[in-house]
């Protein structure tokens, strides 16, 4: 099979390298379509003198015209919406209705950077003391950096760089060389919106990389996504050198079931949150708390619903309803997992272990699989598993079962599925985590708002999206003026 480029882009030059890499893989059949090549220090230090050296001309472009390039962005990603959805499935894995979702979350974003002459407005207030005047504007930091996961090839990196690049910094992009080419394949659409030289910029490769952006003295800010461990190595190496940090983190998040859920719309609610993109989601429902009678009305109906779910691959246009996961190396780990939870008393009520996908059979794939009677002190309790398994955790009362979730050291999000506007409102108030569903179980954040995780699912002060992105990727300039009044002395009043 002749393999895809995996050019890194430089100063406006797409420059293939023969760099040796690691490869990229089609996990729907198991085969290398790219390969990914590992860069290096020299990368790094031309990538960000390239953005560098862009800054001062796009700094000063006017933000209505930064805006124009980012409405041009959308409209070609409008165009070429299928090609991107295939690109994104072929390398990724998730189903082709899962890649529409991914790229849609992302387009949003750049609607929201569109907006950036009104978010960049700043404060005024006149007479702070008599005759005098403050105003508070925001600038643009500089040369910014995004380090990105495999999980979200479109939506993650358009979490970072449109408003980046609509507040006037210019950027380096390091996509996971996992899922290299969907970011390719978008950033050539926004080089063809008008972007100039320089302003955009992707390096491949992984550790040495990631530490040439971490301590380059012309980096000002550093966006990461990926698991809790690197994401907290990159919060401290990037502050410790002076940075800007905003670190998204791991996840294990928790779908409470009440004994009054709505039976057929909280199970096709916990399928949904737990097996959607074969669970490798940060925002993955991955532990259903079955709260009481729940055990006895929703749970069976999930489990049965789930023993259904048809997996397969995805690159063709008769579409399973969950694809593989994303290596081999990944389905190993998650099937070792379930292994471990097995061995520690839970009982498998969905068996995904031995799934046998005829039209595929190299792919790599788990089918949907339940972990019933889990405890929180289990392995699988504990660790983010990142694949299509559910853990069923039973609970007396909801406020047991807030307990419980709230003893998890990660903090993306947490679901309730109930009627009762006073449990929703007592799990609202008192969950320990920065994004809550009612009646939703994938409560991920949108453009317009913060992507909000806590505890161990982000280090740093300001989330992505949002105003916070706004807030992140610049900087106030607080300015007092005094301009001397009319009167004796003043040379005006003489010449009258
Ligand atoms: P990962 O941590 O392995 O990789 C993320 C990025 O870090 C990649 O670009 C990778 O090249 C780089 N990297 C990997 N090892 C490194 C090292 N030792 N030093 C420096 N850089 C390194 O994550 P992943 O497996 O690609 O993505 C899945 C993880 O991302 C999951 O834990 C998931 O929950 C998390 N995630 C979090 C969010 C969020 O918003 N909190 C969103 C999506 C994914």
């Amino acid at each position: 099979m002749i393999l895809e480029p995996c050019p890194f882009f430089i100063n406006g030059e797409w420059i293939d390298s023969k760099l040796p890499g690691t490869p990229v893989f089609n996990p729907s059949i198991g085969e290398v379509i790219a390969e990914c090549p590992s860069g290096g220090i020299a990368d790094v230090n031309a990538a960000v003198e390239a953005a560098a050296a862009a800054f001062p001309g796009w700094m000063e472009t006017p933000p209505v015209e930064r805006a124009r390039v980012l409405f041009r962005f959308k409209m070609l990603l409008e165009e070429n919406f299928e090609d991107i959805v295939r690109c994104n499935t072929r390398e990724h894995g998730k189903t082709l209705a899962e890649s529409r979702g991914d790229v849609k979350r992302g387009m949003e974003v750049v609607e929201f950077a569109c907006g950036v002459p009104s978010l960049l407005m700043g404060e005024v207030l006149e007479n702070i003391a008599r005759g005098i005047d403050c105003e508070a504007i925001r600038q643009p930091l500089g040369v910014c950096v995004g380090i990105t996961p495999f999980n979200f090839p479109a939506m993650v990196p358009l979490w970072m760089y449109p408003v980046a690049l609509a507040c006037g910094n210019t950027f380096v992009l390091k996509p996971s060389e996992k899922v290299p080419l969907t970011a390719i394949k978008i950033v050539k659409l926004l080089e063809k919106a008008g972007l100039p030289k320089g302003v955009f910029n992707i390096v491949h490769g992984g550790r040495e990389v990631v530490d040439g952006l971490l301590t380059h003295p012309k980096v000002k800010a550093v966006s990461f996504v990926g698991s809790t461990p690197i994401a907290r190595y990159v919060y401290e190496t990037g502050i410790k050198h002076g940075k800007r940090v905003q670190c998204g983190g791991g996840a294990k998040n928790f779908v409470l079931l009440m004994p009054d859920a709505d039976v057929e719309n909280s199970a096709r609610g916990v399928i949904e949150a737990a097996f959607g993109c074969a669970g490798e989601r940060c925002m993955a429902g991955s532990t259903a708390v079955v709260v009481g009678a729940a055990e006895k009305t929703v749970l069976p109906t999930l489990v049965e619903a789930t023993r259904k779910i048809k997996v397969g691959p995805t690159d063709r246009e008769v579409q399973p309803d969950m694809g593989a996961l994303i290596t081999r190396q990944h389905r190993d780990r998650v099937l070792e997992l379930i292994e471990a939870g097995v061995k520690e008393g839970a009982k498998v009520a969905a068996d995904g272990r031995g799934v046998k996908v005829s039209e595929a059979p190299n792919g790599f794939y788990v089918g949907a699989t339940i972990l019933d009677q889990v405890h929180n002190g289990m392995t699988v309790a504990r660790e983010e598993i990142f694949g299509p398994v559910l853990n069923v955790i039973r609970m007396e009362d909801l406020n047991a079962a807030i307990e419980l979730a709230n003893q998890s050291r990660y903090g993306n999000g947490a679901s309730i599925f109930t009627r009762s506007g006073k449990a929703a409102r007592e799990f609202k108030h008192r969950i320990n985590c920065g994004m809550v569903g009612i009646n939703i179980g994938v409560p991920a954040s949108m453009a317009w708002f913060p992507f909000n995780g806590w505890n161990d699912s982000f280090f740093g002060d300001l989330h992505m999206q949002g105003r916070e992105g706004v807030q992140f990727f610049t900087q106030q300039k607080v300015t007092t003026s005094r301009w001397f009044s009319f009167g004796e002395g003043d040379v005006w009043h003489r010449e009258k």
